[in-house]
């Protein structure tokens, strides 16, 4: 069978409500075109991320009527240490309500002016936290990654020539640490292989820099090199991950994503000296140590989601859903990022919409016109996201990449709501020159795609 069935049956539905055409051409003229102010209740897919949008188990719901909510000691959080101990191996277990919250306590405490943290690419919170200590977040992904038709099977390794030179450059004392993204989540969705990061551990214990995982899809990603990589198709997912981050001394997490709940993350790592100056800092701002800004019944959930999402038959559904979605979009001459990462597929809406320039925004064009017209609401990432001023020039200066993200929340859909997204954006292909551009006519500061305002440059058919 080219597609697995899906691996679970439906016991709860949420209903999603039919809107009409027009009512969404009314709903996303008053939110100024932009779908983050849109309410949700109007979407019928709703493919805006997979963080924090996960489906959660009978088991894990289950789990939700045993939260133990004492202060401290709580017996979820021992549940939760011990699963985290067992997959990851690191000693020292910190939860976090989210993973952009450990990465706040990790680099507030071991973060200098001027310190250089290397990574594959940098997420988009985990370049913001470097940079907010007057860091440098320092990407070195191979060049493979930003070419959007290299088959590579691990786009998403780190490049250890630059590597080596970021350490001959700045010099190892200004490096506190090196990280790794798994997946490359800012690249795509695409995995590292074990190779690579056995390479990048070798790299790291040789100049005695910490190494440390930004893992929130470990189980993505290790589902990829049992599938791909040489000597790894007989062994467990658990028993991959179990290597994997023994290469490692700690990892940032967002349980949001392969936690499998809808609010969470932690901080681990094997170094007690730097654990304890953390954990000080959590009181500070999360909460005790036992519960971390989470309420037993989240530890409960997370510790059985981190289970669950090890299983193979769950893996094999997700990685396929994502890959069968990007399948469907190729054979209706949709031109995506290839190969099809593992939470999301990426349209190149440079190609789909060419008569649009970027200083006219043709992935959020596209992203109106599939909300307007089939009720889907994706993510521009591209000249609307990125664009800016260049101060000196006063020129306009848009990014290389102009794509539209469909990311698909883990259990939720099914493969007809896939069928659903490919017939819908397969209709809009073949009339896309009837599509027009749009203008800003309101934008914030910084981080403008969250709250600008559009107009269409003229009406759009
Ligand atoms: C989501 C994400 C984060 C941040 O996690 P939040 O729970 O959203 O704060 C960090 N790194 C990567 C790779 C992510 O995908």
């Amino acid at each position: 069978m080219k597609f697995p069935a899906e691996p679970f049956r439906i016991k709860v539905v949420e209903p999603i409500a039919m809107t009409s055409e027009n009512e969404r051409r009314r709903l996303i003229e008053q939110a100024g075109y932009n779908i983050f102010l849109l309410p949700a209740a109007s979407i019928i897919i709703d493919l805006l991320t997979d963080s924090g949008t996960s489906a959660m188990s009978d088991n894990q719901w289950a789990g939700m009527m045993l939260g133990d909510e004492s202060y401290a000691g709580s017996k979820n959080y021992y549940h939760f240490e011990d699963t985290v101990r067992d997959i990851f191996g690191f000693k020292n277990v910190i939860p976090t309500h989210q993973g952009r919250v450990a990465e706040n306590l990790l680099f507030s405490t071991i973060l200098k002016e001027g310190d250089v943290v290397p990574n594959n690419i940098h997420f988009d919170t985990t370049r913001a936290n470097v940079e907010y200590h007057k860091a440098i977040a320092l990407d070195c992904v191979v060049d493979e990654a930003m070419d959007p038709d290299s088959m590579l099977p691990f786009k998403g390794n780190m490049d250890l020539r630059k590597l080596q030179k970021a350490i001959d450059e700045y010099g190892p004392e200004r490096i506190p640490m090196i990280m790794l993204t798994i997946t490359n989540n800012s690249g795509g969705g695409q995995p590292v292989s074990m190779e690579n990061i056995r390479a990048v551990s070798a790299l790291a214990r040789k100049y005695h820099i910490p190494f440390f995982f930004d893992a929130c899809r470990f189980a993505e990603n290790c589902y990829f090199i049992k599938e791909r990589e040489e000597g790894y198709r007989d062994k467990s997912v658990k028993e991959i991950a179990r290597e994997l981050f023994s290469y490692g001394d700690g990892c940032t997490m967002s349980a949001k994503k392969d936690g499998l709940v809808n609010i969470g993350g932690f901080l681990a790592m094997n170094d007690d000296t730097l654990a304890q100056e953390i954990t000080n800092m959590l009181i500070l701002i999360e909460g005790f140590r036992t519960y971390g800004g989470l309420a037993g019944r989240d530890l409960e959930a997370i510790a059985r989601g981190l289970k669950e999402v090890l299983d193979e038959d769950y893996l094999r559904f997700r990685v396929k859903q994502t890959q069968y979605l990007g399948e469907m979009l190729i054979d209706r001459g949709i031109p995506i990022i290839k190969p099809v990462g593992g939470h999301a597929v990426y349209i190149d809406a440079k190609h789909f919409l060419p008569h649009i320039p970027q200083s006219e925004f043709p992935g959020q064009a596209l992203v109106v016109e599939l909300y307007q017209r089939a009720g889907i609401r994706t993510v521009e990432i591209g000249s609307l996201m990125f664009g800016h001023k260049n101060p000196e020039t006063e020129q306009d200066e848009f990014p290389e990449l102009e794509l539209v993200r469909l990311a698909i929340p883990r259990r939720v859909y099914t493969s007809m709501h896939m069928q659903y997204v490919a017939d819908s954006l397969g209709a809009i292909y073949q009339d896309r020159q009837k599509i027009k551009g749009y203008k800003i006519v309101y934008q914030p500061k910084f981080l403008r795609h969250f709250t600008v305002r559009l107009e269409p440059l003229s009406r759009n058919i």
